[in-house]
């Protein structure tokens, strides 16, 4: 997607800006036709302000004629992004000055302008945008105070009648108010959402391992302890499974680290077609060990996941790059326990699990854990 890529997102901030200078300039212009110019008024200043509004406005048609052809590509666009976000700020600033400095909706708008560069844009293009432009309306400001400029010097004569606004001005000045609350109140929302949505990424990634998408081992200890809890109300049988790769080195040693990660992604994908999700977990501890946790399941039933798995295995037709065929099997330390902590859990799986090891591997070793037995190694 265009919007996406420097180019695209610098169009963007450029397409928000620029239909809101058009008007602006038409309206402004109307309005500077008028003979009756407000007394006091210093034209060469308005006609400063208006010609580099018109300026900016220039500069952000050009840009879009440079930026439209690389709206696909991935290239960083910095000039004509600071040249953009200058002109775009800069603009504003002669709005808000043209229109009154002090009036709710420029400002509001500015502020708007600001935190949609910040979305768009680098952060660092918008600290060169800022950095000038706050300066220079602060400089109007004072010019201003000091009377040598005089306030609002939009609000020309032709703008009112009889001492109210015309339709026109007062229609652009309403709009003004709105598009500046309702811009800010979009963000703020974009904003949350967008927060939201990075949460969930970043809790996701944290639980969750790169290599084979199962979970981890942080995220496989808060459900062990979850489900423990839970077990401790329900008084259910809860099975869990560690599985260890045998001789797994020996992958490594003989068809290098790519090919033992490609068989332990492969392992991943074996266990979770293994259990029943969302109630299972399969997880990777880390290296080549796996575990499986099955809630409400008797040593039974978790012997059966156990064959299923062994039995998948034992099907899939693995091949090395060198053509060689790969032979991979587990071992696995299984474990029902009830009334149970869970690292007591953990121990006795993995003393299965070496006791499946030390009779010659591809096998696993079942135990049960009653709640007898953990008062008594309480
Ligand atoms: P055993 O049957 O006794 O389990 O023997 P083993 O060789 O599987 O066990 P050992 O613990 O001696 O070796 C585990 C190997 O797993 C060592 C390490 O290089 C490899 N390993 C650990 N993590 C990764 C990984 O992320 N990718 C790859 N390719 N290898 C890994
Ligand atoms: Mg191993
Ligand atoms: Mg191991």
């Amino acid at each position: 997607m265009s919007g996406t890529t420097p180019a695209g997102r610098c169009l963007m901030a450029i397409g928000l800006a620029t239909p809101f200078f058009i008007v602006y300039l038409g309206l402004h212009h109307y309005a500077l036709m008028s003979d009756a110019i407000r007394p006091g008024l210093r034209p060469a200043v308005l006609w400063v302000l208006q010609g580099g509004l018109a300026l900016g406005t220039l500069v952000l048609l050009a840009s879009t004629a440079w930026l439209w052809p690389r709206r696909h590509r991935s290239e960083p666009v910095p000039h004509v992004e600071v040249m953009a976000a200058l002109s775009i700020g800069l603009g504003y600033v002669a709005i808000a000055v043209c229109a009154g400095a002090f009036m709710a909706g420029p400002t509001q708008v500015l502020m708007g302008v600001l935190t949609i560069g910040l979305m768009l844009l680098q952060r660092r293009t918008m600290l060169i945008a800022f950095g000038v432009c706050a300066p220079v309306f602060a400089l109007f400001d004072v010019l201003m105070v000091v009377d040598v400029l005089p306030y609002a010097p939009a609000i020309t004569a032709r703008a009112f009648d009889a001492g109210e606004p015309v339709w026109w001005w007062s229609l652009w000045r309403h709009m003004v108010f709105h598009v500046g609350w309702i811009v800010i109140a979009f963000l703020i929302f974009m904003l949350f959402g967008r927060l939201d949505t990075v949460h969930a990424e970043l809790n996701r990634l944290s639980a969750t391992d790169a290599l084979t998408g199962l979970a981890n081992r942080r995220a496989f200890m808060e459900r062990l302890n979850a489900e423990v809890r839970r077990q401790g109300r329900t008084q259910r049988p809860l099975s869990l499974v560690l599985v260890d790769a045998d001789h797994f080195k020996r992958v490594n040693d003989q068809h290098g680290h790519p090919v033992g990660d490609e068989v332990l992604a492969m392992l991943g994908r074996l266990l979770s077609l293994g259990v029943r999700t969302p109630v299972d977990m399969a997880a990777r501890l880390g290296g080549e060990e796996f575990a499986l946790l099955l809630p409400d399941t008797t040593l039974d039933e978790a012997e059966a996941v156990c064959w299923r798995v062994q039995q998948r295995l034992a099907g899939e037709r693995l091949t090395a790059p060198s053509g060689e065929a790969l032979r991979i099997t587990v071992s696995m330390g299984v474990v029902e326990g009830l009334g149970q902590v869970p690292e007591h859990l953990l121990r006795q799986a993995d003393h299965n699990l070496y006791r499946a090891k030390d009779a010659g591997r591809n096998r696993a070793i079942y135990s049960v854990l009653g709640p007898t037995l953990a008062e008594a190694s309480a």
